[in-house]
């Protein structure tokens, strides 16, 4: 008979996690289960899933190492469809008086196991989840008080609570935000030297999952050859220490920089350890401020990545959960195309989408603009179906959790949820990739052309999206002038760019 039977998912490997408070390896036991659903309900990366698994098999081996009783299904040894028949079937062979979890980081798994514990009239013991900074409820409560819920107020509230670069109750250097600093661009030579980042040969533990998954889910898009992630917790935290020696100094200038063939540059390159849980949130900012404390990183880098992690990554998850029966129906500007066969192959004359996806395919990784301002760019302006952008972008990155995932996609890439997250949305044409990136000087396209033969196909995609949407857009503030724009152009001239628009869909599709 076992008292609890506390059970840890592939995004939950933490120990100080609450799951193990007051549990006794006399009487209580860990169950933790590798099945098919969660690498095929969207058709992950090969890598994203040797993530998971090698991540959950370090984790058992730790935890049998502390003496805790293991029960683990791997998917060699039986096929389970899902969570819910791998956990019936294990509470069928033997007694136990409660179940208990951590929330899971997707609805969709809660409902797999309230269904296996009721159908076997056990109670499921669902507990918070400390790894986050926010306070259980301190999010709907925020969202209550608010009209709109702007992500740099959740921000200041979650700094002023926790005292986290705030000194006698102001902002440290007197400014909450950086932002304005931290826009640059790379000179035509390119990026500054880059040292590469600290990269994790695999073991032979993630040698035998690779196995399997190239046997299991080898025709899934992506290289799964090169898989070098972090599975275990000190390989996380040395990930962690690269970033603050290398790369953090220079993470705030050049975050929303683009470079060819740099897939790295200043990123941390640590969400998927912070996803699965390897990694804290506070030990991961601790380390940033310790770098601004020692002078080894300027305020405006700091304060960009804090950002990222107290803020965004916090008020994503909050956003997730407070409209989690949502996301899926949101489609705000009624985007019904399919999502172009491109973002499974990569294979194109456009070389920011090339490279974008390449990098995506290879590493199972993109940063921050890559996602926003060219596969979700190129996305939105072709007017996806936005349940299909949030398939392809659940499946193809190591870090894709749905709390995080969907918000970022369906909210701030496509725009689906009308505003909710952004004021407007994140429109732009080839020209704002020029000025970003080094990608268009090795383009056969020209960013500043929308018709003929050398038309950027974001630049003309633009247009067609003003054309599309200028109903609403011209009562925007911030986007009526484009319509004007748009509209002051001669009718031949935006007759073109319109039949541009459709050989594209045509030649794309
Ligand atoms: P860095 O650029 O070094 O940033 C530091 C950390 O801040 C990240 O590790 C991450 O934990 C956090 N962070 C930064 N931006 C965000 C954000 N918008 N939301 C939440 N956390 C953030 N992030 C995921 O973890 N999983 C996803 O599935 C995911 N999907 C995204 C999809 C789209 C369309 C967009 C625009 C963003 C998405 N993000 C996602 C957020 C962000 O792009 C990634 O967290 C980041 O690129 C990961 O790389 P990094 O660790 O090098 O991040
Ligand atoms: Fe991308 Fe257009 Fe620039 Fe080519 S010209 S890299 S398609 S933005």
């Amino acid at each position: 008979m076992i008292r609890t039977l506390a059970i840890v998912l592939g995004d939950q490997l933490n120990l100080d996690s609450a799951l193990f408070d007051g549990l006794d390896p006399q009487q209580d036991a860990i169950w933790m289960a590798e099945v098919v659903e969660e690498s095929t309900h969207v058709p992950s990366h090969p890598q994203r899933i040797v993530l998971f698994l090698s991540a959950m098999r370090h984790f058992a081996a730790q935890l049998r190492d502390q003496a805790w009783c293991v029960h683990y299904q791997t998917l060699d040894d039986k096929t389970y469809a899902d969570f819910e028949q791998a956990l019936s079937d294990f509470l069928h062979q033997v007694s136990v008086q409660q179940v208990q979890v951590v929330l899971p980081g997707e609805a969709r798994v809660l409902h797999r196991l309230k269904a296996a514990c009721e159908a076997h009239q056990i109670r499921l013991n669902v507990l918070a989840d400390r790894h986050f900074m926010a306070l259980p409820g301190e999010f709907k409560t925020w969202l209550a008080q608010r009209k709109k819920p702007t992500m740099e107020y959740w921000y200041r509230a979650l700094r002023q609570r926790t005292g986290i670069l705030m000194q006698s109750g102001k902002p440290v250097g007197g400014r909450w935000n950086y932002d304005a600093d931290n826009r640059e661009a790379f000179a035509k030579q390119g990026p500054p030297p880059l040292t590469p980042p600290l990269r994790f040969e695999p073991d032979a533990l993630t040698q035998a999952v690779m196995t399997l998954v190239a046997q299991r889910f080898g025709e899934h898009a992506g290289d799964l050859n090169g898989f070098d992630w972090p599975v275990t917790r000190e390989q996380a935290l040395s990930a962690l220490d690269d970033f603050v020696r290398h790369r953090l100094a220079l993470f705030g200038r050049f975050q929303d920089a683009m470079w060819p063939n740099q897939a790295w540059l200043f990123h941390s390159l640590l969400s998927a350890a912070l996803n699965v849980k390897l990694l804290n949130p506070r030990e991961v900012i601790q380390a940033a401020l310790e770098a601004y404390e020692t002078g080894a990183a300027p305020l405006n880098a700091v304060e960009g990545f804090v950002r990222q992690i107290l803020g965004w990554r916090e008020y994503v998850r909050g956003l997730y959960w407070a409209y989690q029966g949502e996301w899926l129906q949101w489609n705000a500007l009624a985007a019904q195309a399919d999502l172009p066969r491109v973002y499974w192959h990569g294979d194109t004359d456009m070389a920011c989408m090339r490279e974008a996806v390449g990098q995506v395919l290879r590493y199972g990784y993109g940063h921050h603009i890559q996602r926003l301002m060219v596969t979700g760019l190129f996305a939105l302006l072709w007017g996806v179906q936005p349940k299909q952008v949030h398939e392809w972008y659940l499946a193809m990155f190591v870090d894709a959790i749905a709390w995080v995932e969907m918000p970022n996609v369906i909210g701030m890439s496509q725009f689906a949820d009308g505003g909710l997250m952004a004021s407007k949305p994140y429109i732009a044409s080839g020209q704002y990739i020029h000025k970003m990136s080094g990608y268009c000087a090795e383009c056969r396209f020209n960013p500043k052309q929308a018709e003929g033969a050398q038309a950027c196909p974001f630049t003309t995609l633009y247009w067609a999206f003003i054309d599309r949407h200028q109903a609403w857009l011209s009562t925007h503030p911030r986007l009526a002038m484009q319509v004007k724009h748009w509209l002051n152009m001669s009718a031949q001239k935006r007759e073109a760019i319109l039949r541009q628009a459709q050989d594209l869909r045509r030649n794309m599709a």
